[in-house]
């Protein structure tokens, strides 16, 4: 008999954060479907008990290019990374270095391929925008003008620059935000993958994130963009369900006579009050707890003698 065998067990509530997670793509306003979507919860074994659970992979590919070409890209994109990625990793290994290196064979993958293809692939491209979660933390990478935005308190965040040339014109003071919203322009991207043998240096873009209870992650592609304004992404995002909130999302595209492919990612994180069993005392071992309990039942027991010789 070990000490925790004999010693009453303190249950202790811990916050731990669950994830859950919808999707919805649709071809929008238009005959063929480019984007590509994928989730996936990483295997907990390779997670390592640190990180705790609510572990997935989420990805967003936005293709481009005739002949098939786009739909050929971003199934490309997608697979590299679930081949990188969703299988599970390392508990231990960088998810930003992780994230890169998929990120940058996807590319060559998809410029190969292109370059095998011939004239109508030879463009052929994708955006990217990828979260995984381990635990609270969250990382997300990204090239192109497919967006991650966070929930949180009410308010709708972007957290992805777009590689896009009116977001660069913005930066500058050259346009406004508004501007940037109708510009003729605003599809024309300044990076995608598979457009170069290798992808720029400082590519992807990689935000990291701590996620808090009650949080929304969208991912999603630059079909809503037209249709759907902050406030629209924000409502519909906060739904309960997080596969309902996808799909209202990708509805209401559509209602609202999206011209291109739609598809959107929501991840909901919550709060679990679990309540977890913490033995007093590590078992094969003497608890120090113990004989402070029994000091403390001699001090009771003499006390109620006192009271009873003293008073009664
Ligand atoms: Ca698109």
């Amino acid at each position: 008999m070990t000490v925790t065998d004999r010693l009453p067990v303190i249950v202790v509530p811990e916050d731990e954060l669950r994830i859950a997670v919808g999707y919805a793509t649709d071809p929008g306003g238009r005959t063929e479907n480019e984007d590509a979507v994928f989730v996936a919860e990483l295997p907990a074994s390779d997670v390592g008990p640190a990180t705790d659970r609510a572990s997935f992979m989420m990805v967003v590919a936005d293709g481009m290019g005739g002949h098939q070409g786009g739909e050929i890209a971003s199934r490309i994109a997608i697979d590299t990374l679930r081949e990188s990625i969703g299988n599970g990793t390392a508990a231990d290994a960088d998810m930003a270095v992780l994230m890169k290196q998929a990120f940058r064979r996807a590319n060559e993958r998809i410029y190969e391929q292109g370059q095998a293809q011939g004239d109508g692939t030879a463009m052929m491209g994708t955006t990217l925008v990828a979260a995984t979660t381990r635990g609270k933390y969250a990382t997300i990478a990204s090239v192109g003008d497919s967006r991650a935005y966070l929930v949180r308190a009410n308010r709708l965040t972007q957290i992805t620059k777009d590689h896009s040339l009116v977001a660069q014109q913005v930066a500058e003071g050259a346009i406004t935000r508004e501007q940037a919203r109708t510009s003729p322009q605003r599809n024309v991207l300044m990076h995608a993958l598979g457009q170069q043998p290798k992808l720029d240096g400082k590519l992807p873009s990689i935000y990291e994130i701590t996620l808090l209870p009650e949080d929304r992650l969208l991912l999603c592609t630059d079909g809503f963009y037209d249709v759907a304004t902050d406030d629209d992404l924000l409502q519909v995002t906060l739904a309960v369900d997080p596969e309902l909130a996808a799909a209202r999302l990708v509805t209401l595209a559509i209602e609202r006579g999206a011209s291109d492919n739609v598809t959107a990612i929501v991840a909901s994180v919550s709060a679990a009050r679990v309540r977890k069993a913490i033995s007093v005392g590590a078992a094969g071992g003497r608890s120090v707890l113990e004989p402070v309990l029994v000091a403390i039942a001699a001090i009771l027991i003499m006390a109620m003698i006192a009271v009873v010789y003293f008073v009664l």
